[in-house]
């Protein structure tokens, strides 16, 4: 089974724009996204440009903020505190990675964490790993939703998560061991990385080393998540050997085409939830 991110991401976006239907009939408020997008780089004015699209499709108010590469981290933490005071602001997002002058710690522990919709301020991430209700970072949730999608119950699997970066290892085995899964995470000092990988009922990939998962790092039977973007040649390729893998796999996610447009879909999940939490 190849799992059809697209499709996912349409079905969630689907729901939520109904929401946000049902919620404006009611209230006439709609959920507000603010972007502060600083500097030029070509991946992140994609990204930015991804995100206020889907927000104005499903019916959110999207709000981009644009600085220079040069602005001062004073000039941006003023325009957070804004943003946080800013009723009609329900997400705020910091588009990263930032430039050198500005201290990326300092800048998402300055976002409010309730309007904080990639989930990295560590009020957040503290919930997260306590189990306690929580803004989850987009990445790994997609890929949450995206496995549930396969299997419902997860107790008991075995899940391998190849990464262990703030944004996609480490919130994912946080997720998946609220899902009652056995976790390892291996990452670029692990030794014995193929047996690793070779025990996983559920193996998530997210280490940025294009096709580094061959055909016999796998189990059969298993669920393969690609979080992998990588540039090869002109391809964009995961960080799994996809036609090799896919037969052995029960499920696999495809690049492009599978984690992807679940990041920006749960993206639009984290604002509307933010929205929600403010209404009453
Ligand atoms: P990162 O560089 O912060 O972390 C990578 C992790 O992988 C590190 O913990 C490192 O130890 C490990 N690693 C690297 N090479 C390895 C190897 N050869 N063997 C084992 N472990 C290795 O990266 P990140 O921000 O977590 O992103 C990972 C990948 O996911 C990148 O390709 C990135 O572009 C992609 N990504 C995709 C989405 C999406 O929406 N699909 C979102 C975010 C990131």
């Amino acid at each position: 089974m190849i799992i059809d991110g697209k499709k996912e991401a349409e079905i969630l976006r689907d729901e939520i724009k109904k929401e946000i239907i049902s919620i404006k009939n009611k209230t006439n408020k709609v959920p507000g996204l603010s972007v502060i997008l600083i500097g030029d780089l070509v991946p992140s004015q994609i990204y930015v440009r991804n995100k206020e699209k889907n927000s104005k499709e499903v019916g959110m108010n999207s709000n981009i903020i644009k600085y220079s590469k040069d602005v001062t981290e004073e000039e941006v933490l003023k325009k957070i505190k804004e943003l946080n005071n800013d009723k009609n602001v329900s997400g705020i997002l910091v588009q990263l990675p930032l430039p050198d002058q500005i201290g990326k710690e300092k800048i998402i522990n300055s976002i409010d964490p309730s309007k904080d919709v990639d989930g990295f301020h560590p009020i957040n991430v503290g919930n997260l790993a306590s189990g306690y209700k929580a803004i989850v970072p987009c990445t790994p949730l997609g890929c949450l939703i995206l496995i549930k999608k396969v299997e419902k119950n997860l107790s008991g699997k075995h899940a391998v998560i190849i990464g262990r970066s703030n944004l996609n290892g480490k919130p994912m085995a946080q997720l998946l061991l609220k899902e009652n899964c056995t976790v390892t995470i291996v990452h670029s000092k692990t030794k014995n990385l193929k047996e690793e990988c070779s025990k996983a009922d559920i193996l998530i990939a997210a280490a940025g080393s294009a096709k580094l998962v061959k055909k016999d790092w796998v189990k059969n039977g298993s669920i393969i998540i690609d979080v992998g973007i990588n540039q090869e040649g002109d391809k964009i390729v995961g960080d799994v050997s996809f036609e090799e893998v896919k037969d052995k796999a029960k499920a696999i996610t495809p690049v492009p085409g599978g984690v992807g447009p679940m990041t920006i879909a749960c993206l639009l999940k984290n604002t509307l939830e933010c929205f929600k939490a403010r209404l009453t």
